[in-house]
Order: C-alpha cells, then sequence, then structure tokens
C-alpha cells in the first residue's frame, strides 16, 4: 500500500524506498529493518551534540510532565525567561532582545519584519533588502525571497519580492565589496548574509575579513546587518556563532538547529536595543505584529536551556576542534581522488565537488548519490555534485571512516 505521507524532496510516483526509523542515539539512526545508520548531516544540519544528548531528553521529558503549552501573547513561562536570560549571558552584548519562533526559515521572516518596521516607525520607510548570491534562507515566501532563485523556487517566482543581489567574494572579494558599497548608497533597509559558508548554496567559503569589510559597508552607510546563523551556530564552524571569527556583532541574529540541541523546533531571533525601542510605542500602529500558535512552546524552550547547560557544563568547542581535525585528515584523504574537486573545511562542516558533466541542482548525480549512500547505510544529502559532511560533534572514528570511504568510492566510481 502506498503511503499517504507527501515526503518533501522526493519525486513522487518513482516509488522511492523511504527508510523508516524507529529510535536513534548519538550519530546513529536505526531502522524498522534493523539496519544502522550513520547520521552524517545531523538529521538535516540540526543534532550538534548527537541525537538524544541525555541531558536534553530529561529535560525535556521533565518540563512535558509540567507545562506542555501556553499562549506567549501576554504569558510567559520559566523556560522562555531562563532561556533568553540565558542566550543574553554568551550571546553579543549588544543584542539584547529575544524574539521566539519556531523554524529557521521563521526568524529570517522576523528578522526581515523588524528590520522593515525599524525603518517604518522611525518615519523613514525603507524597503530594500541586499542579498548575497547563492543564499539560502528557508522555504517560505519571505525567506525565498531572499534566497538564491532556482528550480525549486521557480512556480513561486512571481510571488518573491525584489532583491538587490551582491555577487558571491572570489579572489580577494573586492567586486562583492564594491557591489554592496554601491547597493548601500540607494538606502537599502538591510542586508542579509550567511556569516563565513553558503549552506544550502553548495557550502561556499569566503573568509572572516570579507565578513567583517562587508559589515563595516553596511555600518558606515547605516544599513541594519543580519546574520543569518541557523545553520553556522551553535559551534558548527568551530566557534559558537561564525561571526566571531571575523569580530562581527550584526544587528539582528537569527537562530535554531542547534539552538535546542537539534531536538525539538525552536527559533530565535536577537535583536538590538534600537530595534526594540523602534517598535515601543503606546501607538498600537507600531507595535511589532508577529506571533504563531507555537511561539516558545516550554518544552522546546526547556530543551534549549538543557543545551545551554551542555555548552556550560561539557567541552563543547574541544569536541568541535578535535572533530575538525579528524575530518580534515580524511578529507585530505579524499582531495588525492580522481574527480573529487575542490575539497573544503570549515570547523565541523567539510565538503568537495565530485565530477559531473551535468552539474546543478537538476542533475541526476544527486539523487544518485543519495540512493547509493543511503544503500550504504549512510544519510548523506549532496547538494547536486556537492557531497558535504557535517556530523553530530559525538561521531567516532569509526563512522567517520565509514562516510569518507563511501564518498571516495562513489568519487572514484564517477571518474571510472
Ligand atoms: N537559514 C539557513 C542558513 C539555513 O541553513 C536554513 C535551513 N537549512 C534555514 C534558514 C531555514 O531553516 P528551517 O529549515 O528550520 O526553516
Amino acid at each position: 500500500m502506498t503511503s499517504p505521507v507527501w515526503h518533501p524532496f522526493t519525486q513522487h510516483g518513482l516509488a522511492e524506498p523511504i527508510p523508516l526509523v524507529t529510535h536513534a542515539e548519538g550519530a546513529a539512526l536505526h531502522t524498522a529493518d534493523g539496519r544502522r545508520v550513520v547520521d552524517a548531516i545531523s538529521s538535516w544540519w540540526v543534532t550538534t551534540h548527537g541525537h538524544r544528548h541525555p541531558r536534553i531528553s530529561a529535560a525535556i521529558a521533565e518540563q512535558a510532565a509540567r507545562l506542555d503549552q501556553i499562549i506567549f501573547a501576554g504569558w510567559t513561562h520559566e523556560p522562555a525567561e531562563r532561556l533568553a536570560r540565558g542566550l543574553r549571558r554568551i550571546m553579543p552584548e549588544t543584542l539584547a532582545y529575544v524574539f521566539f519562533s519556531d523554524s529557521g526559515s521563521t526568524s529570517v521572516e522576523v528578522a526581515l519584519k523588524m528590520a522593515l518596521g525599524y525603518w517604518a516607525n522611525r518615519n523613514e520607510p525603507r524597503h530594500r533588502i541586499l542579498v548575497l548570491e547563492h543564499s539560502y534562507h528557508g522555504d517560505t515566501i519571505g525567506a525565498m525571497s531572499v534566497g538564491a532563485r532556482g528550480v525549486f523556487n521557480a512556480p513561486y517566482a512571481p510571488l518573491l519580492f525584489d532583491v538587490g543581489v551582491i555577487p558571491f567574494p572570489h579572489g580577494d572579494g573586492q567586486a562583492t565589496l564594491d557591489a554592496l558599497e554601491a547597493a548601500a548608497q540607494d538606502h537599502p533597509a538591510a542586508f542579509i548574509v550567511e556569516p563565513l559558508i553558503l549552506g544550502a548554496g553548495g557550502m561556499l567559503t569566503y573568509p572572516p575579513r570579507l565578513l567583517a569589510e562587508m559589515r563595516a559597508v553596511c555600518e558606515r552607510h547605516g544599513v541594519l546587518f543580519i546574520a543569518d546563523e541557523v545553520m553556522t551556530g551553535w559551534g558548527r564552524t568551530g566557534t559558537l556563532l561564525a561571526c566571531e571569527q571575523a569580530g562581527v556583532t550584526p544587528d539582528l541574529l537569527c537562530l535554531s538547529k542547534g539552538l535546542t540541541g537539534g531536538s525539538l523546533p525552536l527559533a530565535v531571533t536577537m535583536a538590538t536595543e534600537p530595534i526594540y525601542d523602534a517598535h515601543l510605542s503606546t501607538d498600537r500602529a507600531r507595535m511589532f505584529f508577529h506571533s504563531s500558535s507555537y511561539t516558545a512552546n516550554p518544552i522546546a524552550c526547556a530543551a534549549a536551556v538543557a543545551n545551554l547547560e551542555v555548552w556550560r557544563d561539557e567541552p563543547v568547542l574541544d569536541r568541535v576542534a578535535d572533530l575538525a581535525c579528524r575530518q580534515r585528515e580524511r578529507l585530505d584523504g579524499l582531495a588525492t581522488l580522481p574527480g573529487v574537486r575542490n575539497p573544503r573545511a570549515l570547523g565541523t562542516i567539510a565538503a568537495v565537488d565530485l565530477e559531473d558533466a551535468q552539474g546543478g541542482y537538476l542533475s541526476d548525480l544527486a539523487p544518485r548519490l543519495l540512493a547509493r549512500f543511503r544503500d550504504a547505510d549512510l544519510l548523506l544529502r549532496p547538494l547536486g555534485n556537492t557531497v558535504y559532511v557535517m556530523p553530530p560533534y559525538c561521531i567516532d572514528d569509526a563512522d567517520l571512516d565509514r562516510i569518507y570511504a563511501a564518498i571516495g568510492e562513489a568519487a572514484e566510481d564517477i571518474a571510472r
């Protein structure tokens, strides 16, 4: 019998076998047919500490037995208050206000709306958003508008709003800085970036110096700077935030994925005092109108509080540095194989491009690789011809070896 579940990113009607996962721990997934699968991408980049970190699981169970859900407009609860205070302690000091939502895409929508609201409430309306070429910020209409246009959002293209696209930095990045400088003259509302690495756009890296210089251009022209750290946050790139490596503090910061250690959906947008103040008034028209049913769900907030405790009590960044080093060795081994191009790594993220005549998102290489890795009991999801590894920080050497051996074999088969 076919399943009534409509699966994302799946070619319906092609009878793809979809593994049914029953339980997981650490870097391992277990399927109904008894397979142990290595989760090489932290289940879409979320499970930073691995599946079911004991402290986070315990916090979830405890909170579920106490308060499961409460409207978060005009009411609050202890986990949300503790989480906001905890975030203020470890995030840049100027990001003084925490706004809750429930997914990475929504945290981006909130940041965009706050940026536009900031200008509107100062009676200097600005509407244009600047974006970096090849970016990805989510799948809602606003988040798609500030992301790369391609086959996946083509049906909605007429609805996506117009943005200023700044070319992705190559070489010394001067062309990017010049384009940003020129675009900043026209009083855009904000510039949104994925710091140091563009994820879904192909794991494309650029140096911290350029992030700092892009920030400086925005500052000079009074353009709000939005850092989307939905993927890069929580140690992924070697530091708690990728922005730290460039000494950059954004005006708005989007966090999700590893916020709860990848256990439950939750997101925050952190904002500076001037942005908060611009929405502060007895005039109801200046209020920030954004809410959703599950905003700041208490169980998800309790999971995030437990994540902060893990960060406080465990050597998370040492684990990150160790994993970065262990991946680097294996990536160096891959780099010498035929068919492997552009090996690159940033913190716990490693990627290579495999030679592919067709290339791009519509190439059938990615689905073929996906099936091949799935048959080898590996969760790896190539982006076009880019294969990346983004494992939980607890992954052991044996599982890493399996991942890199499978990528090497795939590269050799393709090059043959
Ligand atoms: N921004 C970035 C940089 C992301 O990588 C993602 C998700 N991959 C999102 C936003 C959207 O997050 P979500 O899927 O939770 O909506």
